[in-house]
């Protein structure tokens, strides 16, 4: 039987849908397998009909649909709508749909300041206004899709691992269980760990004068953490590696940057990464600012624009 698939971005960079075309020569193997209905990265579709002749946004029904992309705006709250209400299945893909992503940033401010800032005081020329003519009105904030429809599969990462992607899909045509992992980037870390830090203070990454040579084996390299350095490996969902497990910013001897979203669906990266910094002995205090804990997952209210006292 094969199983229909409908895929929609809302406000995405196209990354995770080039995840999904990164599973390389599975793709083919699902293909034998699946029907895509609906998928605007590989094929036309227009929301109103072909020649317009519609008057209300139609998706086609599917078993499956793939959703990557948080919800900044009225056209992407209609499209998870119609997404919901024509798929039996909805996978958020992708960091910004499960937990708001980069783009969720934008909710340290309120739109006007936003809309300010791009159209006045930062633009070559500041007498421009924000288009209205068919251009659909922004949402107070970007949200994470579950914050709009109720999600069924969450596959976090910026991008998603191809292997992940795979494995999702693979399981949901054999009807098995998600192979979803709940450990942290930690847990799948194979750098030395001695238990405490020797640093107070934070380091900059650049500033390092030494944090691991490049043919040192990473079993022999101390923790980036321990070192200093600011790694979200503690407070991070595990799987960038992929079926290798290996952490993709640890391989190349990078600090994690969270972008896997909190290790625990609900978690919150920003306050588990104080705690653990305090707990590595860190003077959190040494942190410039702790906004960028939450570059990854600032949807669910977990970034606001600041109250304004008048
Ligand atoms: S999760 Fe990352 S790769 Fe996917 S749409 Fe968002 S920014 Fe792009
Ligand atoms: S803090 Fe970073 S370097 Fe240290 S174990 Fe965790 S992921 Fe690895
Ligand atoms: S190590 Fe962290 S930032 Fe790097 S790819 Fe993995 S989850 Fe993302």
């Amino acid at each position: 039987m094969t199983v229909s698939v409908a895929s929609e971005w809302l406000n995405a960079c196209s990354g995770c849908e080039i995840a999904i075309v990164d599973m390389g020569e599975r793709l083919l193997k699902i293909l034998e397998l699946v029907e895509f209905v609906h998928i605007p990265v590989l094929m036309d579709n227009k929301y109103y009909g072909q020649t317009g002749e519609r008057h209300q946004l139609r998706l086609p029904a599917a078993d499956v649909g793939i959703i990557s992309g948080g919800v900044r705006n009225e056209e992407h709250l209609e499209v998870a709508e119609e997404m919901r209400r024509q798929c039996q299945t909805i996978i958020a893909l992708g960091t910004c749909a499960t937990h708001g992503g980069i783009p969720a940033l934008s909710n340290s401010y309120a739109n006007d300041q936003i809309v300010d800032r791009y159209y006045h005081t930062e633009s070559t020329d500041p007498t421009q206004e924000l288009p209205h003519d068919g251009v659909p009105a922004l949402l107070e904030g970007c949200k994470a899709l579950d914050e709009v429809i109720p999600v069924d599969v969450y596959l976090p990462g910026c991008p998603p691992h191809p292997d992940q992607v795979f494995g999702a899909l693979a399981a949901l045509l054999d009807g098995a269980p998600l192979p979803l992992r709940d450990k942290s980037v930690c847990d799948t870390c194979p750098t030395s760990r001695e238990g405490k830090g020797r640093l107070a203070q934070m380091r900059r990454f650049l500033h390092a004068p030494k944090y691991g040579a490049a043919d040192e084996p990473l079993d022999k390299m101390r923790c980036l953490l321990e070192q200093g350095l600011l790694c979200m490996g503690p407070v991070t969902r595990a799987g960038c590696g992929g079926d290798a497990a290996l952490p993709r910013c640890i391989k190349a001897r990078v600090p994690c940057r969270g972008c896997y979203g909190p290790a625990k669906p609900d978690g919150n990266q920003r306050m588990e990464m104080l705690g653990a910094l305090a707990s590595n002995g860190i003077d959190i205090t040494s942190l410039p600012e702790s906004t960028s804990l939450l570059r990854f997952s600032g949807a669910h209210g977990r970034l606001r624009p600041p109250l304004v006292r008048k």
